[in-house]
């Protein structure tokens, strides 16, 4: 777990917050409305970063399930979040730091370690103040270095959980300038059964909001349509705001078109003036626009993925979902996701990666589904398909070739059988004497060393690339000569650790997998070359001799 920096910061630095609560109920989405509205402001020229706060005890996401939570993003100083994170870093292109996301375990912890090292001596040692000046501590550190900071506070007002964190920004309310914040709610707008936008909820959400002292300046109503003026001024009646602070956030059918729709209404120009930072800001005609380009371009062609997984939802394999998006982006294709049950292959599942143009079988812990994952890399490494593996999906790789190319019966990962008589995948020294399970992996950015003359080389244009990684177990030196004998390439290599795998053109059209997760740092801006060369095989453009655009990666 990356370790806390606890450095001084300057009240006077004139940052802008942006806070965003949720009410009546939680998923409705305000993270991506925040994100967008953070987007918009970078394009006019801003610099904008963004806190998540999570009022659970645990210490960070790293334990946490992902069919309950979604996955677990991974951040590039190792730091284990919140997959909203990730849409923060993918809206904003940017890099965020462990310290970005605020959890009630990491609050409290740290309060105590202080309070039994004696920094607190003779004090009683309470939620207001020690807690509450700790979250104000994280949310301005967090915020150095930006002109604007967007906070979201997960779950919905009235949690208990949350209220420590509510009476925090009530606090840090008085002690900004009052143009130096902002309070967004975000609220459900539903339907009565005659077809009218009913604003109940969301006068009751922000009456619990103002019983503890928030009164939120803008309001967004989540709605499968736009709300209209009439709700929108029976809002502002109740809610006390004025009308043009009520804003609609309506059903899209992708996340990437938010931006243009907070934008059609006017939510950023809005924030801009509240801000008093509209003069500040590039004229129209000189924004950056090459989002909007990219999510309007028109796409020719399709693209069927198998993604071969465990858990059948969107939210465990998000950053695999959204950086084959963002690679359809660069490629201009459509990319259709198909999910495989890696424990159904014996049913339609199977048929549904059979019909899919590219096999991507993805990162994992456990070894529920496994036999499945390793039959997906037999049939694609066999047949010619397009394949990419991430992490697990790269060490089932190995234990497929193992097996049925080197003839090593019974080969596996001894994550998944202790009794394997062929460990080919096996724990990473280091991890020998780790008891612990949060923060113990090997975690985070590292650099790999590329080979030339590699369809890796090719995809990175370099001969390294720096991409985060989240594992325990690793390819076994051991075998590392008899699979290479036996035609499989390590192309990429972080001293002795195998990083990436892939074989010759000779042998196969594109077959790679990656030790680490370039899934994390996939943009849609700036998409991620492994990703882009499993579609540049399957339009038939020769992955292997391809060269991307950025040689930043
Ligand atoms: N369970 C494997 C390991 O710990 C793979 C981890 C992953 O896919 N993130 O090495």
């Amino acid at each position: 777990m990356p370790t806390e920096p606890e450095t001084d910061y300057d009240p006077e630095l004139g940052r802008k917050f942006i806070f965003v609560t949720g009410g009546v109920m939680s998923g409705l989405g305000k993270g991506i409305t925040a994100a967008s509205t953070g987007r918009l402001l970078k394009n006019a020229g801003f610099d904008v970063t963004a806190v998540k706060i999570d009022p659970y005890l645990n210490v960070d996401a790293g334990t946490m399930n992902p069919f309950q939570h979604g996955e677990v993003y991974v951040l590039k100083d190792g730091g284990e979040v919140d997959l909203d994170l990730g849409n923060y870093e993918r809206f904003l292109d940017i890099d965020m730091t462990f310290d970005h996301n605020v959890t009630t375990g990491k609050t409290y912890q740290h309060v105590i370690e202080k309070e039994r090292a004696g920094d607190y001596l003779g004090r009683t040692v309470q939620i207001i103040p020690h807690i509450t000046d700790d979250i104000k501590r994280r949310i301005r550190e967090a915020a150095e270095g930006n002109d604007v900071c967007i906070i979201e506070v997960g779950g919905t007002v009235g949690d208990i959980e949350g209220m420590p964190y509510l009476e925090a920004l009530r606090q840090f309310a008085h002690e900004e300038d009052e143009d130096d914040i902002l309070f967004t709610h975000v609220t459900l707008v539903p339907y009565s059964k005659n077809g009218e936008q009913k604003t109940k909820p969301t006068q009751h959400s922000v009456k619990e909001l103002r019983s503890i002292g928030l009164q939120p300046d803008i309001l967004v109503g989540r709605c499968s349509d736009k709300l209209d003026i009439d709700t929108k001024e029976k809002i502002a009646l109740f809610c006390d705001v004025p009308t043009e602070a009520v804003f609609s956030n309506p059903d899209v059918d992708d996340i990437y078109h938010v931006p243009l729709m907070v934008e059609e209404e006017g939510l950023d120009e809005y924030v801009m003036e509240r801000l008093d930072i509209a003069d500040e800001a590039l004229p129209e005609a000189e924004r950056e626009n090459r989002w909007r380009d990219l999510v309007t371009q028109q796409t020719e062609g399709e693209v069927d993925v198998a993604l071969v997984g465990k858990y059948d939802l969107e939210d465990a394999y998000m950053s695999v979902h959204e950086a084959l998006k963002h690679a359809g982006l660069e490629k201009n294709v459509d990319v259709n996701v198909q999910w495989v049950n890696s424990e159904k292959m014996s049913d339609h599942h199977a048929d549904r990666m059979r019909e899919a143009d590219a096999v991507v079988v993805p990162g994992g812990f456990g070894a529920r589904g496994t036999e499945g994952k390793i039959e997906a890399i037999r049939y694609a490494r066999e047949n010619d398909v397009p394949f990419l593996g991430l992490c697990l999906g790269f060490q089932m790789a190995v234990v497929e070739y193992a097996r049925n190319v080197l003839d090593l019966a019974g080969a596996h990962s001894a994550e998944l059988d202790a009794d394997t008589p062929h460990p080919v995948i096996d724990i990473l020294p280091e991890q020998y004497e780790i008891e612990d399970m949060g923060g113990t992996m090997r975690l985070g950015a590292h650099e790999t060393d590329i080979d030339a003359g590699t369809l890796a080389a090719a995809l990175y244009g370099g001969e390294s690339c720096t991409e985060r990684h989240r594992h325990r177990y690793e390819v076994n030196p051991e075998y590392i000569d008899d699979l290479e004998d036996a035609g499989m390439v390590f192309s990429g290599r972080a001293g002795n650790r195998m990083e990436i795998l892939e074989l010759a053109p000779d042998d196969h059209p594109y077959f790679i997998g990656t030790q680490f997760h370039p899934e994390f740092r996939s943009r849609p801006t700036r998409a991620s070359p492994p990703f882009v060369g499993l579609l540049e095989a399957v339009i038939g453009e020769d992955a292997h001799a391809a060269t991307t655009e950025e040689v930043s990666h």
